[in-house]
């Protein structure tokens, strides 16, 4: 899955909610599709060159790409991380408290556990957030 088959997936997601499809919207998306990593809104607004784009509708559009399933969105001490969803493995994060890394790790027992939770109580799932805090080796080597 490419930039542009996410792109589209966009498109008609907005199209389906009747939310209007502009060049804005697209530049902050095809910016996300692209991105390798995990990143905050203030990142995200360095690399489209700012001023250019309100703040708020990178928020605004970042909210869009959570409701369509394209984007996670992730909360670590009051900061706000998101990630793309498409072209990468489920996975659950290990930050260190101290340097601040940011470790994935894929655990399929987990996915699991939670299916049959949601099934108990008849939720239909949307995402679910587990981020385990501690401190990485290095950390723990220095500190
Ligand atoms: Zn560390
Ligand atoms: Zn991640």
């Amino acid at each position: 899955m490419d930039v542009q088959d996410s792109l589209e997936l966009f498109q008609r997601y907005l199209q389906s909610q009747k939310q209007h499809i502009t060049q804005t919207r697209l530049k902050i998306a095809e910016e996300v599709f692209k991105s390798q990593n995990h990143f905050d809104a203030q990142d995200l607004w360095r690399r489209l060159e700012g001023p250019r784009i309100a703040p708020a509708t990178i928020y605004r559009t970042l909210d869009l790409l959570c409701r369509a399933g394209l984007v996670r969105r992730m909360e670590l001490e009051n900061r706000a991380l998101y990630e793309r969803v498409i072209g990468r493995p489920r996975h659950e994060h290990l930050v260190c408290v101290n340097c601040g890394v940011i470790l994935e790790f894929e655990e399929p027992l987990i996915e699991d556990r939670l299916a049959d939770v949601a099934e108990r109580f008849q939720f239909r799932r949307i995402s679910h957030q587990l981020v385990v805090s501690g401190l990485c080796p290095d950390c723990q080597q220095n500190p």
